[in-house]
């Protein structure tokens, strides 16, 4: 089983086989979590991004699918792109949540990672509920069949560490 960490922190600064990025569908860069893995890990990684853009994905990464590029100047090994659904009160977009987690998890099956940092996709510009981004990683992560064996979820602030706090010991 996998085992889950939490820290709070900046995901940029994490030393693990791959972090996760919460990126959109153009994979060229936005705000939070991505614009900080962009601007700390260097041009290599857009790059990176604009060559899959012109190879696989002309029209975007769909919403909860997962690709992997080179970390740039980051610690880390691999850079994991995800792109999160946009929180709605209409409709249940949970499966899609929770299909970030476990395709960034076979995607880092697919690179040999062992130590995998996520931060709490969409729960910040995207407006998912942090208690219900928290459930949702954590139950889906723990559910996940994967080779990998660390998860440390990288938290940025208290409020969030707490939900994920609140939701690792309901899972377990
Ligand atoms: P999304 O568009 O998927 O909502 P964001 O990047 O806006 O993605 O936010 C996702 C979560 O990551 C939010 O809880 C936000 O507070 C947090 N966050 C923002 N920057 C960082 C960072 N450098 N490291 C870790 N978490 C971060």
């Amino acid at each position: 089983m996998v085992r889950i960490t939490l820290v709070r922190g900046d995901i940029t600064a994490e030393k693990a086989d791959a972090i996760v990025n919460a990126a959109n569908s153009s994979l060229l860069g936005g705000g939070g979590v991505d614009g900080a893995i962009h601007r700390r890990g260097g041009p290599e990684i857009l790059a990176a991004c604009e060559d899959l853009r012109r190879s696989h994905y002309g029209k975007g990464l769909a919403t909860g699918r997962a690709v992997a590029t080179t970390a740039g100047r980051l610690a880390a090994g691999h850079v994991i792109h995800t792109v999160g659904p946009v929180w709605s009160r209409e409709e249940d977009r949970s499966a899609l949540l929770a299909s970030c987690y476990s395709e960034s998890l076979r995607t880092a099956d697919e690179l040999g990672a062992r130590t995998v940092a996520f931060p709490a996709i969409s729960t910040g510009i995207y407006g998912w509920p942090m208690d219900d981004g928290a459930r949702i990683a954590v139950e889906t992560v723990r559910r996940a069949r994967t080779e990998v064996q660390e998860v440390r979820f990288v938290l940025f602030d208290e409020a969030a560490y707490e939900a994920f706090e609140t939701a690792v010991s309901a899972s377990s």
